[in-house]
């Protein structure tokens, strides 16, 4: 199997699994894809261990790859934590957000990380992933990267604009990972980093860990099989999933566990207040935009960076119009939600699984099989959660772990000199 950026429409530059997870982005600035999407493996048991049906999942998009035969070692080692489905009244939940930081950006971030420490303890390389983060993903990738050999994490962090529980999350490591607070904006530290990178003093020995990285993509579409398959398995039909979408990675996986051949009837992305794709969807025009700010800040994206993935797959506007749809939810929108299904079930939503919610609420009938994700724990955004429920949401363990783990980290200015 070889992967080619979405800008090389004649393949001239083709890459092994391995190759393009180690390089991040294309050199052509585009983003890898697969050359083309292999059916699902046969007698594909949904009742195996995880990590051993992750492998056999990923086994096709990894032929040919040195990672090939010990795909099942990390994916045991990467997905060692429960991904249930729970029942509401009128929807089944996906809870992406049991790993070690509650949010479901730790399948990718601990699949790219076991995943590079083993090709580059084979090559005696180092590695030091520099990352920029307002939100889930900084935490999910120090977690991930933390211990791995051969490789060491540079979490930067807009000083004042991380919530108290966040800020401890991106802190709390030590040992190879090295946290900052930049006196600055999120886009400030996200210059830091670009500007890093583009400095020959330091970008051979950098790497990024975020979500155009086909490690972090290829895990998220291997739970997409699994839980439509455990639908089917459990209920005899297939499920609509609604994802809560930002930079539509997370999505991405869902259309190519489809295209495997996931038994899945439909996808639909909920966003927040960030209107690019349903207004694109409207108009047939595809504007990226600045973004606005909202309670469901881990989608607060107005430029998705995976959309170019979205036009490789469906390269016409029918195509589009024909496997995407997509609403837009206010922030009114989501603590009424937030609201509702809590005096309904019982059942407390984060922000972003909320908007999702919303949207199964006013688009479908409680007669349609709809499988809603939930892609962190309310816990993470007590702040937002607890005065809309009216109750305090217990951390779930790991989480309380990480908050009573002391923390540590470095003022700066925005000068990415300060970072070595
Ligand atoms: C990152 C994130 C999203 C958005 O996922 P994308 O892959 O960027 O679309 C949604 N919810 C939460 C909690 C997140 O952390």
């Amino acid at each position: 199997m070889k992967y080619h950026s979405t800008r090389d429409m004649e393949r001239k530059v083709e890459l092994s699994a391995g190759e393009a997870i180690l390089k991040g982005l294309a050199e052509d600035g585009g983003l890898f894809v697969p050359d083309s999407i292999p059916a699902l493996p046969e007698g594909l048991d949904v009742d195996a261990p995880y990590g051993l049906f992750a492998a056999k999942v990923l086994e096709p998009f990894f032929e040919g790859d040195e990672l090939e035969d010990c795909l099942e070692e990390i994916c045991s080692a990467a997905f060692d934590f429960p991904i249930p489905l729970h029942d509401l009244a009128d929807s089944t939940v996906l809870e992406l957000f049991h790993g070690p930081t509650s949010a479901f950006k730790d399948f990718g971030a601990r699949f790219l990380a076991f995943s590079m420490e083993r090709m580059l303890v084979k090559r005696d390389r180092r590695l030091c992933i520099l990352v920029a983060t307002s939100g889930d993903t900084g935490g999910a990738v120090a977690s991930a990267f933390w211990k791995r050999r051969n490789l060491s994490v540079k979490v930067l962090f807009p000083k004042g604009r991380v919530a108290r529980r966040q800020k401890q999350q991106l802190t709390c490591w030590g040992d190879n990972v090295s946290s900052y607070e930049v006196d600055g904006s999120f886009d400030d530290c996200q210059r830091m980093v670009k500007s890093a990178f583009v400095d020959p003093q330091y970008s051979s020995l950098l790497s990024s860990a975020n979500s155009i990285n086909l490690g972090r993509l290829l895990p998220q579409m291997v739970y997409y099989v699994y839980a439509s398959m455990r639908y089917v398995k459990d209920k005899g039909r297939r499920p609509v999933i609604i994802i809560p979408s930002g930079n539509v990675g997370n999505c991405t996986g869902a259309y190519w566990a489809k295209a495997m051949g996931a038994p899945i009837e439909r996808i639909v992305l909920a966003v927040n207040a960030n209107r690019t794709i349903p207004d694109y969807l409207e108009s047939g025009k595809y504007e990226p935009r600045s973004s606005v700010r909202t309670l469901a800040n881990a989608m607060d994206v107005g430029a998705p960076s995976n959309m170019e993935r979205i036009f490789d797959l469906f390269p016409t506007f029918d195509e589009v119009k024909a496997n995407l749809s997509s609403w837009s939810v206010s922030d009114d929108e989501i603590r009424s939600t937030i609201r509702a299904v809590y005096e309904r079930e019982g059942y407390v939503m984060c922000p972003h699984t909320a908007c999702g919610e919303y949207v199964r609420a006013t688009r479908f009938s409680d007669r349609d099989d709809v499988m809603l994700v939930s892609t962190a724990h309310p816990a993470k955004f007590d702040t937002v959660v607890e005065p809309l429920v009216g109750t305090s949401v217990p951390m779930p363990k790991a989480l309380e772990e990480l908050m009573g783990r002391p923390s540590e980290y470095r003022s700066i200015e925005a000068d990415y000199h300060e970072l070595f």
